[in-house]
């Protein structure tokens, strides 16, 4: 199983970039992962799926252009956030990438303090589960940094499954989940469970959540919700 940890994952070429770039992710807090041309990112996302990629342009098998393509009409992939660096500073480049999907672009040279705000704008965007912030629900509080979960300031105690459960639920309140989105969002893609386990963690969860236990709601024939209604 994956760590909780922000993985990134690099796809560059240029040795001195990838260097550069890994230490102001891996300074950032979060997990970097490199490798150097489109056909190893490929083979690297049929194991794992990064949460977001940082896709070089010019790399030496095909162009990252083309890999952002192949994600993005890929099912499984088409919602990985993206940024693309790029030497090409050139207006109508800029254009083509954002119209293969790119959330982002990064022009070179960049400073790696403008990547990172880049990466943490991106992030929030489109994985809120992923803020630092603390997440509440009526008297339920979930603190992402300790991973500790409060009752009206008591803490409770809760399984790791749970705990992420908990997370993403709180990130995505008001919405219906099926069990194998579930699955999906919260125990990783490439994980085997079967769409039952879900409803043990959920019943888990409820039972950790005590008082409030009826914030996890169960849409019948549908999936759960986290709702304070
Ligand atoms: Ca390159």
């Amino acid at each position: 199983m994956s760590s909780d940890k922000t993985t990134i994952l690099i796809v560059e070429d240029e040795p001195a970039i990838v260097e550069l770039v890994s230490f102001s992710l891996k300074e950032a807090g979060w997990n970097a992962v490199a490798v150097h041309n489109v056909a190893d990112a490929w083979d690297f996302l049929q194991r794992r799926t990064p949460h977001l990629i940082l896709l070089d342009w010019m790399l030496p098998d095909q162009t990252g252009l083309r890999l952002l393509s192949r994600i993005r009409s890929d099912r499984q992939f088409n919602g990985l956030p993206i940024i693309m660096l790029t030497a090409k500073s050139m207006e109508e480049d800029k254009i083509a990438g954002l119209d293969h999907g790119a959330d982002d672009y990064v022009t070179k040279p960049f400073s790696p303090r403008e990547l990172t705000a880049r990466i943490k704008a991106l992030l929030r965007r489109k994985l809120p589960e992923h803020t630092q912030n603390l997440m509440t629900a009526g008297v339920v509080t979930l603190d992402p940094v300790s991973c500790s979960v409060t009752l009206e300031g008591h803490k409770i105690e809760i399984g790791h499954a749970e705990f992420k459960l908990l997370k993403f639920f709180l990130a995505n309140p008001d919405r219906v989940f099926s069990r194998s989105q579930l699955l999906d969002k919260v125990w990783g893609d490439h994980v085997v469970i079967e769409e039952r386990t879900v409803d043990v963690h959920v019943l888990r969860l409820r039972k950790a959540l005590k008082e409030a236990e009826n914030l996890i709601k169960t849409v019948r024939s549908v999936g759960y919700m986290l709702s304070e209604k």
